[in-house]
């Protein structure tokens, strides 16, 4: 990658629809991470002491360049993780609308002026950039997840050091890349690339010269690095794994809510945090909108991301096939009922089809679990305690879906899920405008919308006397 120098050990990133390599980048270890955090330290002021329209006009630039090079930037995630072409060109389109937000955000840091009770002093409230900062991205999202990071990083005044997934640093190269083009200065932002992000991580985590830690990824490894932050009491913004219930009321129209799960389901192959994990439909419904999925999912073409008509690409890898081939096994031996799919495939490629489930137990491991495939499992409820009690019972709190057409209950069940997000009649929430995130294990702070930038300033108050 022209991103990299040539020298160096590499290691390969697999495309997992043909198991082969495509492309190699260097596998950096903690002294080449260091250095990535050095040059951010040695920027900051400089960044720091940018005008707001300067740093607009950076991420205007940066969001340009990426709608022009849409195609380009869709074929390579297509290739290196998988998703259909049209869905990694609707990732891309996402992932720049965050540049464009937090152009417009970096303009509105604003402050405060008022008087002291006792008249004795002015109290001024202004915002400071945290510092430098360190931005630790998924492979599921390899664009999105990023500048939802880097948008509000840069737009704050903060210099960040990126390191994407193992499994999809190419996306961010090409997105560093696109950064550099569009003015970003040298040392503002750095990606290290490696496959052993414990050891080359831990010495920046461990660094009180990293001010700030944004991680987007699994629960399990989010307590982990949570736990190193302590050790020097960073900013830490956590956006986690969600186990999101979809629930469809039987006076919701069936038609729509079909397509809201296959929404909530089908983004990203089922590899998505949103992703709606456990589907519960009012008994009266239950079974018209089931055979509606069925039909639904059944129609599906599963295949390699490049080809097209594609709807359903490979997962990740051989792990997540296992995965997911596991979590169904153990449904059906408790039980549940494979309507559709239930089968790896016998081709080439992670691929696993498109498969529905009924009468999913609540103690099934994936009524507990992220699946992260493409596997629906529905399961009856009679009331709407029984569901709220249900949805709840879980230690995430990322997203919830549910679809009525009684006013009063959307709004009454949406303030009783314990989630970050409710989608009401809609199957998919993720918008730069809104501020994305979880309670309970699924995060800590919020991605976008008018809070973002918050997670990147500090707030510093000046009393001054009169
Ligand atoms: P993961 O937790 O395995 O890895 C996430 C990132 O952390 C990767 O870059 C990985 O290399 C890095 N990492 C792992 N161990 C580390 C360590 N010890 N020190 C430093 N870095 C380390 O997650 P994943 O498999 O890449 O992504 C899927 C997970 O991400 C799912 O749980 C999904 O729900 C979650 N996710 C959450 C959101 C959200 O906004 N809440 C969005 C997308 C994905």
């Amino acid at each position: 990658m022209e991103q990299q120098p040539a020298d160096g050990t590499r290691f390969d990133v697999v495309d997992p629809a043909t198991e082969q390599p495509i492309g190699a980048v260097l596998d950096m270890g903690p002294g080449q991470a260091t250095a990535c955090l050095d040059a951010a330290v040695a920027a900051q002021p400089c960044w720091a002491a940018t005008t707001p329209t300067q740093r607009a006009d950076v991420l205007t630039r940066a969001y340009q360049l990426m709608i022009e090079r849409t195609d380009e930037l869709a074929l390579l995630m297509t290739l290196e993780m998988g998703k259909p072409l049209p869905e990694a060109a609707g990732e891309v389109r996402y992932a720049a609308e965050f540049f464009r937000w937090f152009a417009g955000e970096a303009l509105r840091i604003d402050g405060g002026l008022m008087t002291s009770p006792d008249g004795r002093s002015r109290l001024l409230v202004t915002h400071q950039p945290v510092g430098p900062s360190l931005l630790v991205t998924p492979w599921n999202f390899p664009l999105a997840m990023g500048t939802r990071k880097i948008g509000p990083a840069l737009a704050a005044g903060c210099t960040c050091v990126v390191k994407p997934a193992e499994q999809t640093p190419l996306s961010m190269l090409a997105l560093l890349g696109i950064l550099h083009e569009a003015g970003v200065p040298d040392g503002v932002v750095t990606v290290v690339t490696t496959t052993d992000p414990a050891a080359a991580m831990a010495p920046l985590l461990a660094d009180p010269r990293a001010r700030k830690l944004s991680f987007t990824g699994s629960t399990a490894v989010g307590r982990v690095l949570l736990a190193q932050c302590a050790q020097t009491v960073k900013r830490t913004s956590m956006e986690l794994g969600g186990n999101a219930p979809f629930i469809v009321f039987d006076d919701a129209d069936v038609d729509e809510a079909v397509d809201g799960a296959l929404a909530a389901k089908m983004r990203n192959i089922g590899q998505a945090c949103t992703a709606a994990n456990r589907i519960y439909v009012q008994r009266a419904i239950a079974e018209s909108f089931t055979a509606a999925l069925v039909d639904r999912m059944g129609a599906l073409k599963v295949g390699r991301g490049t080809e097209p008509g594609v709807h359903v690409g490979p997962l990740i890898d051989g792990d997540a096939v296992a995965k997911v081939s596991a979590l169904v096994a153990d449904a059906r031996a408790r039980g549940a009922t494979v309507r559709l799919g239930g089968q790896r495939l016998d081709m080439p490629g992670y691929f696993y089809p498109p498969t529905v489930l009924t009468d999913v137990p609540d103690d099934a491991e994936m009524a507990c679990t992220e699946i992260f495939g493409p596997v629906a499992a529905v399961s009856a409820f009679d009331t709407e305690d029984e569901v709220v009690a249900r949805a709840n019972d879980t230690e995430y709190g990322l997203v919830a879906y549910l679809y009525t057409n009684d006013t009063r209950r959307g709004w009454r069940v949406a303030e009783a899920l314990d989630t970050g997000m409710v989608g009401l009649n809609q199957g998919v929430v993720s918008t730069p405008s809104g501020p994305f995130g979880g309670v309970k294990q699924s995060g800590l702070g919020r991605e976008g919308g008018f809070l973002g930038i918050a997670e990147f300033l500090e707030t510093k108050y000046i009393g001054a006397a009169r």
